[in-house]
């Protein structure tokens, strides 16, 4: 373990290169990205008119094109999600280019098959059914009383929606606009989304029908008002409440939450950053993810002042950022030369994370 976890700051970042889609390998796309998940470095490098590059990055896991979903989840999740029913906070984040593999990474690919015989889970599942299944399976073989409740919200332009929000509602709103939901103060120096559907679930099973309606939602609104699904954020929480009684028979109440946060692509703030000032309504999109940059930093450097009120995303996370949590971000990156430019953005961003 590297010295900020002495230090009690619990950040881990990850690096995942995909493989190289269908339409790379027919192009003979060139590789520039070489993974090396043993001495956990990434190199990068290209000749770019006779100017060379090249580049080494190392992170505390590396998952190269060949890493299965199961050994992303097996190295890196298992731990924070055994924290999670210790009851305590924690957030994994995906963070990368439009098209090189957070939904996958988050959500998989297995919405629509059922799950195999013992429960096992199909391979292309994500880190989204796998932790749900952790959870369930730990749950269902402890002497405690047990509840989880789960919500998925979209955040867009700093404007939230509901990506569970039963259809009838959400249709009559589609019509006219979106339902937008106000962020609230609880008073007690916690947030809570006003009329956030929470679904209890009962079961490992039930994840993948939340899930296919939650991304069959978000595409509609996509479609409708003409945005891009890589300009939004969303957010998946997972909160346990476990009743348990300790060795003098008093009950106690351990409550845990995991949030799983499928961030929009970074595409978005490494070029109109750039051009901050010009558009605001770029500027207004991209708050939330310039400001996670920020209270991140504050985070890992031991700054006195965390900017967690600056943008709904970090408001949201308050109580699962920071003090005695564990963050993950899953940077992701393509191996092919066509994204070099972002690649490197995405590495530098993840390699100040650390
Ligand atoms: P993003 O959410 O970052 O825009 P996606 O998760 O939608 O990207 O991934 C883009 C495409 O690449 C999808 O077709 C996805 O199935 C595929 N893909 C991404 N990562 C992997 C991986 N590690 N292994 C296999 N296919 C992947
Ligand atoms: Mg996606």
């Amino acid at each position: 373990m590297s010295g900020r976890h002495e230090k009690g700051v619990n950040v881990q970042v990850l690096l995942r290169c995909r493989p190289f889609s269908d339409d790379e390998l027919r192009n003979n796309a060139p590789q520039v990205v070489t993974c090396n998940d043993y001495q956990r470095e990434v190199a990068v490098s290209q000749n770019i008119a006779g100017k060379q590059i090249d580049r080494v990055f190392t992170f505390d896991k590396v998952f190269g094109p060949t890493a299965h979903q199961k050994d992303l989840y097996e190295q890196a999740v298992i731990p924070i999600v055994n924290e999670v029913l210790e009851g305590f906070n924690c957030t994994i984040f995906a963070y990368g280019q439009t098209g090189t593999g957070k939904t996958y990474t988050m959500e998989g690919e297995c919405k629509r098959s059922k799950s195999g015989p013992n429960g096992e889970l199909p391979s292309g599942a994500g880190v989204i059914p796998r932790a749900v299944k952790q959870i369930f399976d730990t749950l269902e073989h402890q002497n405690a009383e047990y509840s989880v409740k789960v919500t998925f919200l979209e955040l867009y332009n700093e404007e939230i929606t509901d990506l569970l929000a039963p259809e009838e509602i959400s249709r009559v709103v589609e019509d006219k606009q979106k339902k937008l939901l106000p962020l609230m103060e609880d008073g007690k120096g916690g947030v809570l989304v006003r009329g956030l559907e929470e679904e209890i679930v009962t079961s490992a099973s039930e994840i993948f029908s939340l899930l296919e309606r939650g991304s069959a939602k978000r595409r509609t609104a996509e479609t409708l008002l003409n945005k891009q699904s890589s300009r939004s954020h969303s957010l998946f929480s997972i909160t346990i409440h476990i009743k348990e009684a300790n060795p003098e028979g008093e009950e106690l109440i351990k409550c845990g939450k995991l949030n799983l946060v499928d961030l929009a692509g970074s595409e978005n703030i490494s070029r109109s950053g750039a051009r901050e000032g010009r558009a605001r309504e770029a500027g207004e999109i991209n708050k939330s993810l310039l400001t996670l940059g920020r209270v991140i930093n504050a985070l890992v450097e031991h700054l006195g002042h965390i900017p967690y009120r600056d943008s709904k995303l970090t408001r949201l996370l308050r109580d699962s950022l920071g003090g005695r949590t564990k963050t993950c971000i899953i940077a992701t990156v393509s191996p092919a030369v066509h994204c070099l430019e972002e690649t490197l953005s995405t590495l530098d961003y993840a390699h100040r994370a650390k």
